[in-house]
């Protein structure tokens, strides 16, 4: 079986090919939003031409979908009226195999999970730091979406009570601090902040790792040491949790994508 991952991002398509034995074929295209929806379907539907012939699909959107209709409802990086679009249709049709819909975020924790930096992890939080802040949950070795896919938004927790508006509406959310800290060139100041989500993300779950991905997320230990040193103090645990790079790089989300769609979680 083959089965397609496609990763939409606000920059790049980046797509894999999963098999039996691991990737077998993967490649990105620069993903030209601002063309609109239509333009952005009609290129994600021509990866079939590089993947070649696949049993399923799985769509990695970044941001909220409808999983009944087969349409993303809220993408904030990417323009247009998304809603109006048969996303999985049109690619569904495009391709020829059925396609399944996944938050960009847990796409990368099921990746993770399944073959990268949780394995064999009982609970797990994983961390994506990108333009925005994003997460997921595994609790009892199965992936976690909560109410209406929204478990682990840990982005959108409040860490300042009038801290800086946030692109959700709310005040003082991690995203929006980080953010600041990010413009500002402060990574030290970044990996302290996320810190203080994740002491409170492990005070609630108490899992056994914390995998820290995504474009910022991945510069390694100028973020981890001050988020772990900044964790140390908040959570106190009796076992300290152990904070990982996530280990599966730039095509993971476009993996736990493929594995939704092979009904893989
Ligand atoms: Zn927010």
């Amino acid at each position: 079986m083959r089965h397609l991952g496609l990763d939409l991002g606000a920059a790049y398509v980046k797509w894999v090919v999963l098999e039996q034995d691991g990737v077998t074929a993967s490649g990105r295209l620069v993903t030209r939003a601002a063309d609109g929806p239509d333009a952005v379907v009609t290129r994600l539907a021509s990866v079939a031409g590089d993947a070649g012939q696949v049993d399923t699909i799985g769509i990695g959107v970044p941001g909220l979908f409808d999983a009944e209709r087969g349409t993303a409802t809220f993408l904030p990086n990417l323009p247009g009226d998304w809603a109006k679009v048969p996303l999985v249709e049109r690619v569904g049709d495009a391709v020829g195999a059925p396609a399944t819909l996944i938050n960009d975020a847990h796409a990368f924790m099921l990746a993770e999970s399944v073959l990268g930096a949780a394995r064999g992890c009982e609970s797990a939080l994983f961390v994506a730091v990108g333009s925005g802040v994003g997460g997921g949950i595994t609790v009892g070795g199965r992936f976690h979406e909560g109410r209406a896919g929204r478990a682990g938004e840990i982005g959108h927790m409040t860490i300042a009570e009038k801290g800086p508006l946030c692109t959700c509406g709310n005040r003082g959310c991690l995203e929006a601090l980080v953010r600041d800290a990010l413009a500002a060139r402060r990574l030290r100041r970044a990996g302290q902040l996320l810190g203080i989500g994740v002491a409170n993300a492990i005070l609630l779950l108490a899992p056994d790792r914390v995998i820290v991905g995504g474009g910022v997320g991945s510069v390694g230990e100028r973020l981890l040491e001050p988020l772990r040193r900044e964790v140390a103090r908040r959570a106190l645990i009796p076992e300290p949790v152990e904070i990982v790079q996530s280990e599966l790089g730039v095509h993971a989300g476009a993996i736990g994508a493929a594995l939704r769609g092979a009904g893989r979680g």
